[in-house]
Formats: C-alpha cells, structure tokens, sequence
C-alpha cells in the first residue's frame, strides 16, 4: 500500500466546546466542520493543518465507543489516520494478508463521505490505526 501522509489524529474529548479554545485560541488553527455522526454517537470537530486534521471526538451518549475510552483512558489520543493512495479495499486485503487483525472487514463511509477501515490495536502495537481514501482533489 502507499500511505502519503497523515490524514488525521483523533482525539477524544469530553466536551468539543471545552477543548476547541486550545486549538483556535492558543494554536491558532481553524475549526471548519462540526458535524454529529449519528451511528457513532459521536460528535466531531475537524481544524487543518497542511494536509493534516485534528478530529476531536465527543461521545453523544454513553454508549459511545468513545464515552468508553474516555472512562478507561481519559482525554487524549485515541487513533492515528493515514491517507491511502490506492484504495482502502486493497490496503485492508493487504494487510488481512499480512495477518494483521481487521476491525472492519470491508471499508465503510466515515466523515466527508470517504472510505475508511479500522485495523484492531491488538495488531497495531496498540495504537488504534484507520486507514483513509485520499479525497478527490
Ligand atoms: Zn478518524
């Protein structure tokens, strides 16, 4: 697979509105989408940098996958996303090939309507990795 960058880093928060004064006021970057994703439960903010976003996740509910690592872990970085130039269906039956522990057997849509895949931390020494279609310029 070619991996050209790093698309995003997501990180869990508990309150968007809490944690954007950080990101805008004192890193001066830009909050440009915040948008619910409802079979997630979650809510998201995207700010740029370069290529490269911060995506802050706030559960919407508790049964959030992400209310839940907030109660294991605390705030912080939750998983890293590389940009994938050729397809995230072939990367992920690459790396499936590889023995690597899929989350996601098949892509699916994530935010911006792009195909992502999780790959299992168990296979990641541990750092929850989403692999991203590189959006259309
Ligand atoms: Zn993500």
């Amino acid at each position: 697979m070619e991996i050209s960058h790093i698309e995003h880093l997501g990180i869990a928060v508990k309150s968007i509105e809490a944690a954007l004064p950080f990101y805008e006021g004192v890193l001066g970057l830009k909050c440009y989408s915040i948008e619910v994703v409802e079979d997630q439960k979650v809510k998201t903010a995207f700010l740029k940098i370069g290529q490269t976003k911060i995506e802050l996740l706030e559960p919407t509910s508790p049964e959030s996958a992400i209310a839940k690592f907030i109660e294991k872990k605390g705030e912080g970085i939750h998983h890293i996303a590389y940009c994938i130039q050729d397809g995230v269906a072939n990367a992920l039956a690459e790396v499936n090939e590889k023995g690597v522990q899929l989350i996601d057997k098949a892509p699916r849509h994530g935010a911006e309507g792009l195909d992502i895949a999780f790959l299992h931390p168990k296979s990641t020494a541990s750092v929850l990795t989403e692999l991203c279609e590189t959006p259309k310029q």
